[in-house]
């Protein structure tokens, strides 16, 4: 018999998939849906990146370069980590991957060996738990509640903590929450993994988008003890609103980095040669466009927060990171699908259910959108949550 790899065919297909299959047929049928459902930027990538791409595409850096990525694109990225992060790499440190999912799938395949645990609080982004599965590994959620912010205490972490608990999870700024532990709760989580020796995979993706009320902190700054276990992934897409580039990295302890760097060296090598020189000039030159780009970010959150936790029944706690509200709707009675179903089909207003990210009394807002989408999909909301009562 032929058979497939029966983790790989235990994977189930996406919860959003019904959604985003319903608005995109709605759409077809020429309905104004106010969809909130992106997970990217609404932003075209700055003009100085794409210009910077299209210039080595004609230079013809077109051939392959080191299979951990483009030596230039990794000593800046060097750089980037030392002044905005605090932290020293070096360029062997650091590996280029095809998107900030690669690296961290490729980084769980580096560490894992069959039945090592995992930790992930809940609500999680969606693709850490098959991430893990695939690389042999058991996820185990740590339930984060909405009167805590979705924040996983250090309590909750230690008791996660068995004798085969490898890693823990930590995604700050969150999605799907666009919560954010303060540096000082960071930290404390920390002090757990190294009290139990277990890595930490940082995922820093979302660092820009950070709105004034916390700073932004990575875990491998706090000291060595934190830098050694400490595998801090990035990515290119949501700064830099280049999500179809495919440009990601994972900086990581010397002996880990090689292992990685070896992995992808099979698996894949370096990604896309004239991506990665547009990328350069993201690091360099883009700035004043992240800024433009975060402080559109910002006048939404005010918006869309103020909306949608006015609405009676909803629980919205304010987000200072990442571009998305997580909004718990259990008040209504109905699982987080059913909300989004009704929600889409009567009035035409497409939000992610919480199930999809391990958290079924919510529905997920992305606000990459604009402000007129915005008003009006929240006042359709408002008056489909008013019926409901
Ligand atoms: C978008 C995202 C990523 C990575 O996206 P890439 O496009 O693969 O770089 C990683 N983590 C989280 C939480 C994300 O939302």
């Amino acid at each position: 018999m032929k058979q497939l790899n029966p983790t790989v065919a235990a994977i189930p297909p996406s919860a959003t998939l019904a959604i985003s299959s319903k608005a995109a047929e709605l759409k077809a049928q020429g309905v104004q849906v106010c969809a909130f459902a992106a997970g990217e930027p609404d932003f075209d990538t700055p003009e100085c990146i794409k210009r910077a791409c299209a210039e080595a595409l004609a230079a013809n850096k077109t051939r392959y370069v080191a299979a951990a990525g483009l030596p230039a694109l990794r000593e800046a990225l060097c750089e980037k980590l030392s002044t905005a992060n605090h932290v020293a790499y070096e360029p062997g440190q650091i590996l280029i991957a095809n998107g900030g999912k690669h690296a961290l799938s490729q980084v769980f395949l580096t560490m894992l060996k069959p039945g090592d645990e995992v930790v992930i609080p809940a609500p999680y982004w969606l693709s850490y738990p098959e991430m893990v599965r695939v690389a042999g590994g058991t996820p185990v959620f740590v339930r984060t509640r909405v009167e805590d912010h979705f924040l996983m205490t250090p309590e909750e972490l230690e008791a996660a903590i068995t004798p085969r608990t490898v890693a823990v999870v930590i995604c700050t700024p969150s999605n799907p929450t666009g919560m954010m532990y303060t540096p000082e709760q960071l930290r404390a989580l920390g002090e757990v993994a190294i009290k139990h020796d277990l890595w930490v995979v940082s995922d820093e993706i979302y660092e820009r988008m950070v709105y004034g009320e916390v700073a932004h902190a990575s875990m491998a700054s706090f000291g060595p003890a934190f830098y050694e276990r400490t595998i801090t992934a990035n990515g290119f897409s949501k700064t830099y609103a280049m999500t179809g580039w495919r440009l990601g990295y994972a900086a990581s302890p010397k002996p880990f980095a090689k292992a990685l760097a070896a992995l992808q060296s099979h698996m894949a090598s370096a990604p896309n040669t004239f991506a990665q020189w547009g990328a350069l000039a993201a690091l360099k030159e883009a700035e004043p466009d992240v800024q433009t780009m975060v402080a559109a970010f910002a006048k939404r959150r005010d918006l869309i927060h103020g909306l949608i936790s006015a609405i009676p029944g909803v629980k919205c706690p304010k987000p200072q990171g990442a571009f998305y509200v997580f909004a718990d709707v259990s008040a209504f009675g109905m699982d987080s699908l059913t909300f989004a179903k009704r929600l889409l089909e009567e009035r035409h207003v497409a939000v992610v259910p919480g199930v999809a990210f391990g958290d079924d009394n919510c529905v997920r807002l992305s606000y990459a959108c604009s402000e007129a989408n915005i008003t009006e999909g929240l006042r359709r909301m408002a008056d489909f949550c008013a019926t409901l009562r």
